[in-house]
């Protein structure tokens, strides 16, 4: 009976097991992605040039599976290996993350960001096109939206990107729209992220910024540990309860259950292509994280305010209700979660050094 039951087991494994491609995989939200769909028992597969993350990803997500995932090094726009991967691996989705996402080089190096998200997203679909692998989902963003007109925002905002990174993402979702219109047998999950923070709660995988951080919980968890003197917030004047910037933070775990949901909804008659918002729905001040984190690290973290930052906006975040119509998916963590997995990850950072 024991032996019947782990074999019905096996077989209905064996129906809903995806074999997944993650483009940029190694990188912030792909390697946690790659926990969440391997602990779902899915199949997966990463493509990365190791342009923006470090081989050692690749160790400790084996210590967090206890298996090593399929890697390949590689770059997305080389459409033969894309295809190569695409046949060898028998893939049947592919969730693409593989991208620049600094607003500031974008605006300073444009061409860079058109050539490696641009070429990079046509690369990848050309090689699904030719391999007849139609299940798609894209690492969008809440910047194709722009300067927020009302609040919530819902993916029926209008769309206004402001940087060339930006306008990579709303290009991008262009072009999957001609696609679906053109070849029915498309599925495709847009997933528009709004400011995803924290890391895996083992302290092993969590976002590694270049230098100096430029994002608001990498900056404070770096003056938190000491390796930066003090925060500066961008602006007390704005017109939000506190005169601080509110954004929609969302912790990386649950972004990760997103794209979960979304490539099991992909397996569901579903339209062919949806613009999905991934965030908690609710907004926080620069003041009141900074007083969350304190708690969490149970440190003081000195700062200081100063002029505006060119381009931000006063507030931004999510109506996030399509995404628990559609996918059955809304986040379960909280800031305090964030705040206190972001530590964890810095102080295993910090040990390393
Ligand atoms: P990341 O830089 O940590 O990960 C991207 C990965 O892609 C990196 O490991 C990098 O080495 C790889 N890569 C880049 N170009 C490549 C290429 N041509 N070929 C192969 N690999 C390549 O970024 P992330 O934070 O994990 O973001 C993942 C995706 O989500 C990106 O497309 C990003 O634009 C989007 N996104 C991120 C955020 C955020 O705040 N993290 C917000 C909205 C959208
Ligand atoms: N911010 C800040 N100091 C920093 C970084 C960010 O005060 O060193 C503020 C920023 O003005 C915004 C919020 O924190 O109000 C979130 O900024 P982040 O760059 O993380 O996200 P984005 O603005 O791109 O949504």
């Amino acid at each position: 009976m024991q032996s019947f039951l782990r074999w019905v087991g096996l077989v209905i494994l064996e129906t809903f097991r995806l074999n997944i491609l993650l483009t940029g995989g190694l990188g912030y939200v792909g390697s946690h992605v790659a926990v969440v769909l391997t602990e779902a028992g899915h199949q997966v597969t990463i493509l990365d040039n190791l342009s923006n993350c470090k081989h050692a990803v690749l160790d400790r997500l084996t210590k967090i599976l206890g298996k090593e995932p399929t890697f390949i090094k590689g770059d997305v726009r080389e459409t033969s290996l894309v295809e190569s991967i695409l046949k060898t691996h028998s893939i049947d989705s592919v969730v693409h993350f593989a991208g620049l996402k600094s607003v500031g080089e974008s605006v300073l190096d444009p061409m860079l960001y058109y050539n490696n998200n641009l070429i990079g997203a046509i690369s990848v679909l050309k090689a699904m096109q030719l391999c007849r692998v139609k299940k798609f989902v894209f690492s969008s963003s809440a910047t194709v939206y722009g300067s927020p007109q009302y609040l919530p925002i819902d993916e029926m905002h209008p769309l206004n990107p402001e940087s060339p990174y930006g306008k990579t993402k709303l290009q991008i979702e262009l072009i999957l729209r001609d696609l679906v219109a053109s070849d029915s047998g498309w599925k495709v999950v847009a997933l528009r992220y709004f400011n995803p923070v924290g890391a895996h709660d083992s302290g092993l995988i969590g976002e590694e910024p270049n230098g100096t951080p430029n994002n608001l919980m990498p900056y404070i968890s770096q003056v938190a540990i000491g390796a930066l003197k003090r925060l500066k917030i961008f602006g007390s004047d704005y017109e939000t309860l506190d005169g601080t910037g509110i954004r929609d933070y969302i912790h990386v775990m649950d972004l990760a259950e997103g794209h979960q949901a979304a490539l099991e909804y992909l397996s569901e008659p579903s339209e062919p292509l949806s613009i999905i918002n991934l965030g908690t729905g609710y907004g926080c001040s620069v003041l009141d994280l900074l007083k969350l984190y304190e708690i969490a690290s149970s440190r003081r973290i000195p700062f200081e305010v100063t002029e505006r930052r060119p381009g931000d906006i006063a507030s931004c975040y999510a109506n996030a209700d399509k995404a628990f119509k559609r996918m059955g998916w809304k986040s379960k963590r909280s800031l305090k979660n964030m705040c206190e997995d972001s530590w964890k990850w810095q102080m295993s950072q910090a040990l390393k050094k």
